[in-house]
């Protein structure tokens, strides 16, 4: 039987993106990488990619796929290159001066969704990069009004324009956490946080993806005092949550048992450590009771 002819050209393309991207991802990634590429330069699904492969590519198309293929030799993530990266089903557009959003951020969304779907809870989240937790939540959540803080400008403008793409109304404001106060009269229902929590000695074990390109601002905290935003977080939340309004964030698998001591410190209860789908303490969920 006479094989589809445009898979050759699909085959053709992930020989090419294996070969020169050996020595960063594995065969099977850069055939991936392959698929994504194409899927972005033909623009169509993958399922058309496979049921209908192009017998073969335009000039324009070849010198789309060469330029994608070269910035990813470079270690530069395939989400900033296409510019766009899915979270929870919706599609966000980043830049390098936002994190990419990872899978155990979705799951803290999961957590916040199940636990609020249905309520008409006011939710804030504080260093919202891309937004994708406020706008997933604000997605999720139709009865809920939801507020985010970024220090960066940039990262706002990102955020925006993701609410505005996905539909979704949120408020952005411009606020550091360290150093800025909220209006006195601001209550939230909910605080969450998914804020920079890789220690600088932690770099030398990080990819080049995320240490070469996405943003230090972030991502990283001094070894001395790795709990600097949890501390600056839980202030706030203790001046700005309703009775029995609650925490959560995501933390680094170090630092469960002192982000869950931090808490109950201050006076939280019900302080809860949650594992992402790897097994590693990712999660930290606290009430607080007036
Ligand atoms: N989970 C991210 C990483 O491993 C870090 C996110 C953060 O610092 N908030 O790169």
């Amino acid at each position: 039987m006479v094989k589809n002819r445009g898979t050759f050209v699909m085959r053709s393309i992930e020989d090419m993106f294996s070969k020169r991207l050996s020595s960063l991802y594995t065969e099977k990634e850069a055939r991936e990488l392959a698929r994504i590429c194409l899927q972005e330069v033909l623009s169509c699904s993958f399922s058309q990619l496979l049921m209908q492969s192009p017998l073969s590519l335009s000039d324009e198309q070849k010198s789309r796929i060469d330029n994608l293929l070269s910035r990813l030799t470079e270690g530069e993530p395939w989400q900033y290159v296409l510019g766009k990266a899915d979270f929870c089903g919706l599609q966000f557009a980043v830049s390098p001066s936002v994190l990419i959003p990872r899978p155990e951020t979705a799951e803290l969304v999961e957590w916040i969704a199940s636990d609020c779907v249905g309520k008409k809870v006011s939710v804030l989240d504080v260093g919202t990069g891309s937004g994708c937790i406020a706008v997933t939540l604000a997605h999720l959540l139709p009865l809920a009004r939801v507020s985010a803080v970024d220090v960066s400008d940039e990262a706002l403008v990102m955020a925006e324009r993701n609410a505005a793409d996905n539909k979704c109304a949120v408020s952005f404001s411009v606020f550091d956490v360290l150093k800025d106060s909220l209006p006195i009269d601001a209550v939230f229902d909910v605080i969450v946080s998914n804020p920079p929590y890789v220690c600088n000695s932690e770099r030398s074990d990080m990819h080049i993806n995320v240490l070469g390109f996405e943003p230090s601002l972030a991502l990283f905290v001094p070894d001395e005092d790795p709990l600097l935003f949890y501390r600056s977080i839980a202030h706030l939340a203790l001046l700005h949550l309703a009775d029995g309004g609650r925490v959560f964030f995501e933390i680094n698998e170090r630092f469960g048992c002192q982000v869950q001591n931090l808490l109950l410190d201050l006076g939280f209860c019900e302080v809860q450590v949650r594992k992402d789908l790897e097994g590693k303490d990712r999660m930290v969920a606290a009430r607080f009771n007036a």
